[in-house]
C-alpha cells in the first residue's frame, strides 16, 4: 500500500472541505480518520444536528454545527465554503457516505468550482456493504437509489433498467418491499434478488431468492428496518431480446446488424446469436 497522507493525520487537518463516513448502524465503524478530521473541524456540516451532534457526543468531540440538507440556500453553501478556505470543515450526512441519497452534492461541485480542496474520508455505505455480502454479480452494479414509491413510476424505472447487465442496487423502505419485490417478480421471474437489511446492526440478515419467494417470505414476515434491495443481471437466456431494441436500433443507425448485434451482447450481456436475429427483423421493418 503506498500513500502520500499519513495513516492518522497528526495535528490539526489542512483547509479544505472533507467528506467524511459515518456509521450506517454499528459505532464501531467510525474510522480513525474520520475521528481525526472531525476533531480538527471548526466547523461540520450536517444534515441533521440533532443526528450529528449524538454522534460527536459519543466521540467526545465538540464542533459548531451548520446544518446542510437538500433545502440549503446557495448562500448557506457560500459560507460553507468560505470556512473551507481557511481551515478544515467537514461535511457528514445522518448515516453512511455523504451524496450517496444524501445531501452533498451542490456543495461539492460549488466547493471544487471554487479551487477549495475536496478530500473524501471513506467509510461504511449500505449500497456497496449490500453488494459485498449479498453474493450477486459485483464486477459491475448500477447504483439507482431509491425506487419511486408509485406503482406504474416503479416499473417504468425497472423498466429502462431491464437491458442492464450489471447488478442493480436500490435503497427501499421497509413498508414498500412488498411491492417493490412484486413488481420485479412480475417483470423478471427468474432474476437472483437479494434484500440486505439493518446492516452493521443486531438483527442485519441478507436473504437471497427469486423476487416472488422473497415477497413470500416478506408477507409472512414484514420487513423492520433499513433496507438495501439488489437484483442480479439479466442471464443470457432470460432477458427478453426486445429488451434491447432500443439499444439495437442506436447501434443498427452507425452499422450493419452483426456489429449492432456483437456492440449490445456486449452492453447487455444477451446472447449475440439472437440479437443478431432481432436486429435483422428491426432493419426489415
Ligand atoms: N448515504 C447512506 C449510505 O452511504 O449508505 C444512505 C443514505 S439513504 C438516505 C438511507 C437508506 O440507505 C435507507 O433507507 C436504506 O435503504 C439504506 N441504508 C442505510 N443504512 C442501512 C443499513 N444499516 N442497512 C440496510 N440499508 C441501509
Amino acid at each position: 500500500m503506498t500513500s502520500t497522507r499519513p495513516f492518522i493525520p497528526a495535528g490539526t487537518p489542512l483547509p479544505g472541505l472533507y467528506i467524511v463516513a459515518t456509521p450506517i448502524g454499528n459505532l464501531g465503524d467510525i474510522t480513525l480518520r474520520a475521528i481525526a478530521v472531525l476533531q480538527g473541524a471548526t466547523l461540520v456540516a450536517c444534515e441533521d444536528t440533532r443526528v450529528t451532534g449524538k454522534l460527536l457526543k459519543h466521540l467526545g468531540i465538540k464542533a459548531r454545527l451548520q446544518r446542510l440538507d437538500d433545502h440549503a440556500s446557495p448562500e448557506v453553501r457560500a459560507r460553507i465554503i468560505d470556512a473551507a478556505r481557511q481551515a478544515p470543515v467537514a461535511l457528514v450526512s445522518d448515516a453512511g457516505t455523504p451524496l450517496i441519497s444524501d445531501p452533498g452534492y451542490r456543495l461539492v461541485r460549488e466547493a471544487r468550482a471554487a479551487g477549495v480542496t475536496v478530500t473524501s474520508i471513506p467509510g461504511p455505505c449500505a449500497a456497496v456493504s449490500a453488494l459485498a455480502m449479498a453474493g450477486l454479480p459485483s464486477d459491475r452494479f448500477l447504483f439507482a437509489g431509491f425506487l419511486p414509491v408509485k406503482d406504474k413510476a416503479r416499473t417504468e424505472t425497472l423498466e429502462a433498467l431491464a437491458p442492464v447487465a450489471a447488478t442493480l442496487v436500490f435503497y427501499e423502505a421497509a413498508p414498500r418491499l412488498e411491492r417493490s419485490l412484486r413488481a420485479i417478480a412480475e417483470l423478471w421471474p427468474t432474476r437472483e434478488v437479494a434484500v440486505a437489511r439493518e446492516l452493521t446492526k443486531l438483527h442485519e440478515e441478507c436473504r437471497t431468492g427469486t423476487a416472488a419467494s422473497l415477497e413470500e417470505h416478506y408477507a409472512a414476515h414484514p420487513p423492520k428496518g433499513e433496507i438495501v434491495l439488489l437484483i442480479g443481471p439479466p442471464g443470457a437466456d432470460e432477458a427478453p431480446v426486445q429488451d434491447a431494441d432500443a439499444l439495437l436500433r442506436e447501434a443498427l443507425a452507425e452499422g450493419g446488424p452483426g456489429k449492432a448485434a456483437g456492440i449490445v451482447a456486449k452492453a447487455t450481456g444477451i446472447d449475440r446469436a439472437k440479437l443478431y436475429a432481432r436486429a435483422l427483423e428491426l432493419k426489415g421493418a
